[in-house]
């Protein structure tokens, strides 16, 4: 069957960035499993990849736009610790990650990760670490399947590659 909304797809991937440097791969036989039609790619592979069928080589170039976003100075900023909840402040170290309010989008959530703390100044980014990357994707279609009921209910792929919560 070829890839279309509601198809339980599971590929082989790997991800470069326009300069050739690998960023993300899969491991040798395990492959990723997803629900087509459920943004749990991001935009540009999900595109490239409807009407593909198992056994099907896919290469395709993604923009920002359609990946992970174009680099938004105005997430990246410096905030003294007192900005941060009482109880969040012995976790403010580089690495972590919380959700918050966009600075100049009401009511929408988006991940920050804290890059480094300097004295009382905690930098923080809401940029995904690919922001602003043109992406080259290289796919092999493992196996494409018609979800369960069960999958349609729950909005996810079950089954190796996929889902494990039952
Ligand atoms: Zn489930």
């Amino acid at each position: 069957m070829q890839i279309a909304k509601n198809a339980v797809v599971s590929f082989l991937y790997h991800v470069a960035t326009a300069e050739g440097e690998t960023v993300d791969q899969s491991k040798d036989g395990e492959p990723l499993t997803y629900l087509h039609g459920t943004a749990q790619i991001i935009p540009g592979l999900e595109e490239a990849l409807l009407g593909k069928q198992k056994g099907d080589h896919v290469e395709t170039t993604v923009a920002p736009e359609r990946a992970y976003g174009v680099y938004d100075k105005e997430l990246d900023l410096s905030l003294p610790a007192e900005a941060f909840p009482a109880e969040a402040r012995t976790e403010l170290a580089p690495g972590f990650r919380f959700m918050a309010e966009h600075p100049h989008k009401e009511g929408e959530q988006i991940m920050f990760t804290v890059h480094a703390v300097q004295g009382d100044l905690v930098m923080i980014s809401g940029n995904h670490p690919l922001a602003g990357q043109t992406l080259l994707f290289k796919v092999d279609v493992v196996d494409v399947r018609a979800a369960s009921a069960e999958e349609l209910s729950h909005g996810h792929a079950h089954g190796p590659g996929g889902h494990h919560h039952h």
